[in-house]
């Protein structure tokens, strides 16, 4: 079962506005569920850094990947040990890796020469641990990590040329991660096989034993319909994994999941404020727009949608905005139920990667959305509605 109308309902009227709200029972059974011999989890702190988040992904067994100080501290404030962190990121400031060192933390993905050479100098005596992060030229297309197109992460093979012998750093593995949202596992397979294999040919080359291959994320989500079917079924998987580990050679296989982990389990539930025809065209305008939910306008895909207790009527097209003076401002293109009018609540699902911490709450002043979690059964407010006394100066 996922929420009820009537506990979207709830939340609203508990967090006082616009919320998001969290499935942490639901998202619980979700990770453990993925739990798999010979694959190690991470998650992806990005998608949605959330403390009850964090909470729930290390007590269902992932390790979590963090890729700012931000992060890495709301990682320990959240109880995940130093041993359970991973740091990524292409920007890793003599800050950020003093202060991941200082809290124990000593693995590290390595995206350069700079920061490889940064890492030796502050970790002097320590034993760190080290994957090289290998950027790959693939067929194809653009993705939000680059796909087929030239990004910042990482190195290509050659340009690593041969790493240098640091007696505290040990060579442990290697990352690649280029592709985002992928719904296929034939795909994913494709991907993963020539990872594998350069991977295997890379640490060969730099003559060191690959422990560990880091395929990454970018395991999708179906954002075309509200069912919370997956799209990639973790079963059709494993074999996958098999294969990838017998032509790697790896002794281990990790995943840093963002959206598969939590994505299906979030939802964001907005007021209606105006409904009107301009041109021909049907608005329906909400208190909460890009502003709590910016995805929509980044990457041109909208989240699943609904209007609460209006069901059974004829669909009519909608286009959804919210508050914000900018045309920007759009969620969604839906089909909705014809009625649908000032005050009806629109729950947008499948939210729970991406949505709250990557959006623009500051623009124009609005509130902040709220934040809710159902757990054991029950829902709580983690972050009341707030209006913007509290942040503007
Ligand atoms: C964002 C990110 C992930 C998670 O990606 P998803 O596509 O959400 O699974 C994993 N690893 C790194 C290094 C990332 O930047």
């Amino acid at each position: 079962m996922s929420l009820s109308e009537r506990e979207l309902k709830e939340s609203f009227y508990l967090a006082k506005g616009n919320t998001y709200i969290y499935d942490l029972d639901r998202m619980e059974e979700h990770l453990r569920s993925l739990r798999t011999e010979g694959i190690r989890l991470w998650y992806a702190c990005k998608a949605n850094p959330l403390s009850a988040i964090l909470k729930t992904v290390s007590k269902s067994g992932l390790s979590v990947d963090v890729a700012s100080i931000g992060e890495l501290n709301q990682a320990i404030r959240s109880e995940i040990l130093p041993e359970n962190i991973l740091l990524t990121g292409p920007a890793k400031t003599k800050l950020f890796i003093s202060k991941a060192l200082e809290m124990g933390v000593r693995t590290f993905v390595i995206e350069s020469r700079a920061q490889l050479e940064l890492l030796a100098r502050l970790s002097k005596n320590t034993q760190v641990n080290v994957l090289i992060r290998l950027q790959l030229s693939w067929e194809g297309e653009a993705s939000i990590l680059g796909g087929s197109q030239t990004s910042v992460f990482g190195l290509s093979p050659e340009e690593w040329e041969s790493l240098p012998k640091f007696s505290q750093v040990k060579y442990i593995g290697v990352h690649v991660f280029q592709w985002g949202n992928i719904l296929s596992t034939a795909e994913l397979e494709k991907i993963w096989i020539k990872t594998a294999e350069e991977a295997k040919k890379f640490a060969e080359k730099q003559n060191f034993e690959l422990s560990v291959l880091d395929l990454g994320g970018g395991l999708g989500i179906d954002y075309s319909q509200t069912s919370l079917d997956q799209e990639i079924h973790w079963n059709s998987l494993k074999e996958i994994f098999k294969s990838v580990q017998l032509k790697s050679e790896a002794k281990e296989i990790w995943l840093e999941l963002g959206r598969y982990a939590v994505g299906l389990f979030g939802s964001y539930i907005t007021q209606v404020v105006e409904r009107k025809t301009v041109r021909e065209k049907e608005f329906l305008i909400c208190s909460g727009g890009i502003n709590h939910l910016v995805r929509p306008a980044l990457v041109n895909e909208f989240f699943p949608a609904e209007v609460l207790e209006r069901k059974d009527l004829p669909l009519k097209e909608f286009n959804v905005h919210g508050p914000l003076c900018t045309a920007l401002d759009k969620l969604g293109t839906y089909s909705l139920p014809k009625d649908t009018s000032p005050e009806d609540f629109i729950v947008f699902k499948k939210v729970g990667a991406y949505g709250f911490t990557e959006s623009m709450p500051f623009f124009l002043c609005h509130d902040m959305p709220g934040e809710v979690i159902k757990k054991n059964g029950k829902l709580s407010v983690c972050r009341p509605v707030e209006g913007s006394e509290k942040w503007l100066k």
